[in-house]
């Protein structure tokens, strides 16, 4: 994988990974850091965020995407534990129609705990039952 830091001008998450904003760091190698959210869904939310800009998977390189995922699932096991976390959601958003806000590559692992209340809406609109 080739490491070039590459930064846009305006962007939050290039501003965290160049230091110009700070941040709660909980993880940094050659191509990633992870934070914790600052508005976070729940207790230990985080983001795995590239060092180089993307906008999103769409135009990210999947040796890049495989990367990202490991980091999460390692951080994942790592809340589970400390935070006792009865499950994990890891969310993805790709564009603005899909929720993103941040327009910069980032993974959000949310620990989940029973009865948190975190609803995500995504049931099929046509769904059919199947047996
Ligand atoms: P998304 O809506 O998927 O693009 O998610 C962007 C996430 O970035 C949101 O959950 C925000 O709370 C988070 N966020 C925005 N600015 C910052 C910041 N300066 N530090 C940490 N998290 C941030
Ligand atoms: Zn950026």
């Amino acid at each position: 994988m080739v490491s070039a830091v590459v930064v846009k001008m305006g962007c939050v998450f290039c501003d965290i990974i160049s230091g110009k904003i700070r941040s709660y760091g909980l993880y940094s190698d050659e191509y990633v850091v992870a934070i914790l959210d600052i508005n976070p869904a729940n207790p230990g939310h985080c983001l795995v965020i590239s060092k180089k800009h993307y906008t999103n998977i769409l135009d990210a390189p999947p040796e890049l995407l495989a990367h990202m995922i490991i980091v999460a699932k390692k951080l994942s096991v790592a809340l589970v534990e400390v935070l006792k976390a009865d499950g994990i959601n890891i969310i993805i958003t790709n564009n603005r129609a899909a929720g993103q806000t941040v327009m910069h590559l980032h993974i959000h692992v949310i620990p989940r705990f029973i009865g948190d209340g975190i609803r995500f809406k995504f049931r099929p609109k046509n769904s059919r039952k199947m047996n």
